[in-house]
């Protein structure tokens, strides 16, 4: 399959619901075995890019993944990221705030979070989850504050981290109800998957188009040019984490990243180390 990253972004300043975008496309591979050659392929890809991420030490990647329950977005984490080196990556999973976290401005948890420069972070659920469930949910948010605002603010911080070198890739699984549903029950028939259930997961599903609206919400009014919004069908695990694979390495293609240049005086430099460490015992 031809890769188009424009085909998965959220245009900016145009209202494109989550209708315009599908939850299942024809599969880009026509066995098993190819999608996981395809995986593979952009596994090494991405860990040759956080190589040169690292050495050059300039920008750092932020991976935002959003998703509603069960979109898959542990296991895309998983297959995606298994050929980076743990040493540069690090993953963090937004959970309902503590106490801590609710004494301070919503996005101070996510800013601590931030990847150093050189590596790569992934936001497993993010500050979105500060949209997306007062929205469905507007007795979380505290007196006097508005979604908009919020909105507004996050942009306004990720085009502070544009400029502090952060390259912010957001994904967003789109799943579809009944592909939900499906895996719901495969959660309680199959004893392996038992653990993963939660009953917290069948009481928000009753509010699916609530979310769907809150989605619509976030990609609306936080789609721009510096973190553009990228909706990837998600029935499909293999090729959800292939398009995910995809569009990180194209992103990431885009900072022109290269190994750091030795000068001659240092090359110089480094052969005399080296007629030392042969000499020495
Ligand atoms: P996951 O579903 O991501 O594997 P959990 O089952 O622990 O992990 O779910 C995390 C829960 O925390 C989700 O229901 C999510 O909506 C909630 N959550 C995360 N961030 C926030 C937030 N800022 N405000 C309210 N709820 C949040």
């Amino acid at each position: 399959m031809k890769f188009n990253i424009k085909d998965w972004q959220v245009r900016e300043s145009r209202a494109q619901g989550l209708k315009k975008f599908k939850t299942a496309i024809k599969s880009p591979f026509a066995s098993e075995d190819e999608a996981k050659d395809a995986l593979k392929e952009s596994q090494d890809v991405l860990e040759d890019l956080q190589e040169a991420l690292y050495a050059q030490s300039d920008w750092s990647v932020l991976v935002v993944l959003q998703g509603m329950d069960t979109s898959g977005k542990d296991g895309l984490i998983n297959h995606v990221m298994s050929g980076v080196n743990p040493t540069g990556c690090e993953v963090t999973s937004f959970k309902v705030p503590s106490e801590q976290e609710l004494a301070h401005d919503f996005l101070w948890r996510a800013h601590r979070a931030l990847p150093a420069r050189g590596k790569i972070g992934v936001f497993n659920r993010s500050y979105y989850e500060d949209i997306v469930v007062p929205y469905v949910h507007p007795k979380q948010l505290k007196k006097g504050e508005d979604l908009k605002d919020r909105a507004h603010d996050i942009v306004q911080f990720e085009k502070y981290l544009a400029r502090q070198k952060v390259l912010i890739i957001k994904l967003y699984l789109h799943l579809s109800r009944g592909e939900q549903k499906r895996r719901l029950l495969a959660r309680l028939d199959d004893p392996s998957k038992n653990w993963k259930f939660s009953e917290g997961d069948v009481k928000e599903r009753k509010h699916w188009k609530r979310y769907q609206e809150a989605y619509d919400f976030c990609f609306n009014r936080t789609s721009h040019a510096h973190a553009p919004w990228h909706i990837l069908p998600a029935d499909d695990k293999p090729t959800a984490r292939w398009l995910a694979a995809q569009v990180i390495n194209h992103r990431m293609l885009d900072l022109g990243l290269k190994q750091p240049k030795v000068d001659s005086s240092r090359k110089k430099e480094l052969k005399k180390i080296r007629t030392h460490i042969q000499a020495s015992e």
